[in-house]
């Protein structure tokens, strides 16, 4: 069931709130034992809502379950980014997409499971004490990352249901595609960052993820524009969504990118993805290809430069002293930073802190974190280069179907950062996408497997993304 149609029966009383969300949360407690999707499932606050919507059921999200990715703050509730420097943080305020959600008569059920703040594309690399979510097709493979706990409970659940995922590069589609679920992220500055545990300030967004692309724009619309505490959203107009889905896309320029099918991309991708592409040119879309060598060449080692530098100076505050896990307090204050943050922060984390801390180190700076900020304006020019002549510029999300866990211990730690190739270029250009779950594809073991396409909107576009979206779901 559509989210809109659920919340009409809400509205009028067909469907009791406050019985349905005490079923939703039974629903995923049991999901919850075999999956591991949530960090935690909000029962209490759940259904304090619920009854509050009861009284008055006016809201635009009456009654929706929705499910929110760990960094996201949510009062009185663990937010912890899937860390456990953060274990026991309880904020005493929501985040702005938070309040709106709220406000708007969504039911926040539970924190999902995530690689530690945001550290990864398999979710694999969750924090001490953490669980790793498993794949709804195959419990033997990843979700994708770092929103996978997000990605999973969409795909897993049949009630209606929308889940606040965040990217930073890449982790909305990835896990959406590696979980057959649509995701999308939007304009950076769309979306209010406020109460959002950073990872890049200057990467950073938060946006929807579910299994209709009508869901999806409903969400927008009530999470989406200014916010007077956070000065980087955007004081931009927000756009019916909703009225996008079932254009007629005849006429659309669509780009596909070349690079986009290199080696090392799955056979079975690529040829999904050109015979949806056929379909869109027969439903009057105009398609040809484009090449967008700079950001597929240079958009990795960009965006690892400028990330985890960026995430070096976010963590930081995370010494035991203002925020964070307190340890008893000896020695001198190095002693005592040293012994919080090595007890308490996982074997990613560090070596992101130690990256980003080298990149951006007076001798060093130059070299690396000001030349990938250089190289980011160019691969920004490029894009806006083909907005001149395409609406949507599409590629597959990811190159590969979703890997076992056998196989991810294989990778090396640059093969793990490879997920992200395809992912990083719109994300550090600020671009709304979007993943599109285009079918299905068995793998060299016989699994069926979803595949997902990933289409790119210029900035504040994100009208034609749920145009193109809902021509490709029909
Ligand atoms: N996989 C990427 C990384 O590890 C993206 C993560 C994200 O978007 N939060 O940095």
């Amino acid at each position: 069931m559509k989210a809109e149609d659920f919340i009409t029966q809400i509205k009028n009383g067909k469907i009791d709130v406050v019985e349905h969300t005490k079923k939703v949360i039974e629903e995923c407690k049991k999901i919850n034992k075999e999956y591991n999707y949530f960090n935690v499932i909000c029962e209490k606050e759940a259904i304090e809502q619920a009854k509050k919507v009861k009284k008055d059921p006016s809201g635009k999200l009456a009654g929706l379950p929705v499910s929110v990715k760990d960094c996201i703050c949510v009062k009185g509730v663990d937010s912890t980014a899937g860390s456990r420097i953060l274990k026991g943080y309880k904020p005493t305020f929501d985040a702005t997409v938070i309040e709106r959600v709220k406000k708007e008569g969504g039911i926040i059920i539970g924190k999902t499971s995530q690689d530690e703040f945001g550290f990864g594309g398999f979710s694999v690399n969750v924090g001490i004490d953490y669980k790793i979510p498993l794949n709804p097709f195959d419990k033997k493979r990843a979700c994708g990352g770092s929103s996978g706990g997000s990605g999973g409970i969409t795909q897993k659940v049949d009630f209606p249901h929308v889940s606040l995922g965040e990217s930073t590069g890449g982790s909305i589609v990835n896990p959406a595609s590696f979980c057959g679920v649509i995701g999308l992220c939007p304009t950076y500055g769309r979306v209010s960052r406020h109460g959002l545990l950073d990872y890049g300030n200057s990467l950073d967004k938060i946006g929807p993820m579910a299994k209709n692309i009508e869901d999806v724009a409903l969400v927008m619309e009530v999470i989406a524009g200014k916010d007077e505490n956070e000065s980087t959203c955007l004081d931009e107009p927000v756009d019916d969504y909703s009225k996008q889905a079932n254009i007629d896309i005849s006429g659309m320029k669509i780009g596909i990118i070349k690079e986009g099918f290199r080696k090392g991309t799955d056979k079975e991708i690529e040829k999904k993805i050109k015979e949806k592409t056929k379909e869109l040119e027969k439903a009057g879309a105009e398609v040809d290809e484009i090449s967008l060598k700079t950001s597929i060449d240079y958009g990795l080692p960009t965006y690892y430069m400028i990330g985890t530098s960026e995430a070096s100076t976010n963590l930081a505050r995370y010494c035991g002293m203002r925020y964070g896990k307190h340890e008893k307090l000896e020695g001198s204050f190095n002693d005592y930073f040293k012994k919080v943050r090595s007890r308490n922060l996982g074997k990613e984390v560090k070596r992101r802190i130690m990256l980003g801390t080298f990149a951006r180190m007076a001798g060093y700076r130059d070299a690396y974190y000001l030349k990938a900020a250089k190289i980011r304006t160019k691969i920004i020019e490029e894009y806006k280069k083909a907005f001149k002549k395409y609406d949507i510029l599409i590629c597959p999300t990811v190159p590969i179907l979703p890997p076992n866990f056998d196989d991810i211990k294989k990778l090396s730690v640059v093969q793990n950062y490879m997920i992200d190739v395809l992912t990083v270029g719109p994300n550090l250009a600020g671009l709304p996408h979007m993943n599109v779950p285009i079918g299905f594809e068995k793998d060299g073991a016989g699994v069926e497997l979803p595949v997902g396409m990933m289409l790119i909107a210029d900035h504040l576009d994100e009208n034609s993304l749920i145009r193109l979206g809902s021509a490709l779901l029909k």
